[in-house]
């Protein structure tokens, strides 16, 4: 039976943290859907296509790793993949917090769901979308956060935006 793993998140935008997630989880398991979250409640600077079309234009060469969207519960998505593992990347001890949260309150909603949790590579620790967009919004380089596709939208984006 092949693995399928989904690694889920607002990828807004998706850094080269995630990317080093993405690779270790393509490598670790026969396939891997990228799950980009369409939560309404949620504001994001990017639309679900820009966030899409950002990761596929990073993750060239990687044949078993799909991106797609989902809304609602995480876990009803999973079981619409007859997937029972959950992706999620850990920069620091104080990620945990939020993340041990997450992965008690879906077991108790799936309790066949396994979250394996990934640390990047310590270069990529301190690397938050949230300050990739900051540093753009200030007109510094954002080259090494990001691959090109990405800082070519954040650029779009941002020109609009103001
Ligand atoms: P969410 O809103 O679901 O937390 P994010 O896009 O912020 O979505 O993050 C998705 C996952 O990637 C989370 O598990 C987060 O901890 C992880 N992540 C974010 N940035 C990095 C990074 N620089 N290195 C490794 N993992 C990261």
């Amino acid at each position: 039976m092949s693995r399928l793993a989904v690694y889920p998140g607002s990828f807004d935008p998706v850094t080269k943290g995630h990317l080093d997630i993405i690779q270790r989880a393509a490598r670790l398991f026969d396939f891997v859907i990228v799950a980009v979250s369409n939560n309404s409640a949620k504001r994001h600077t990017f639309s679900v296509s820009d966030r899409i079309e950002m990761i596929e234009g990073s993750i060239r060469g990687l044949p078993n790793v799909d991106v797609d969207t989902f809304s609602g519960l995480l876990v009803d998505y999973l079981r619409s993949k007859k997937s029972h593992i959950l992706i999620r990347g850990v920069r620091v001890v104080s990620d945990m917090d939020y993340e041990f949260q997450l992965a008690s309150f879906n077991r108790r909603l799936y309790k066949e769901v396994e979250t394996v949790f990934l640390m990047p590579d310590e270069q990529y620790t301190y690397l938050a979308a949230s300050m990739v967009k900051e540093v753009a919004r200030l007109g510094a380089s954002v080259d090494p956060f990001v691959t090109p596709v990405v800082a070519r939208t954040l650029k779009r984006t941002l020109k609009r935006s103001r």
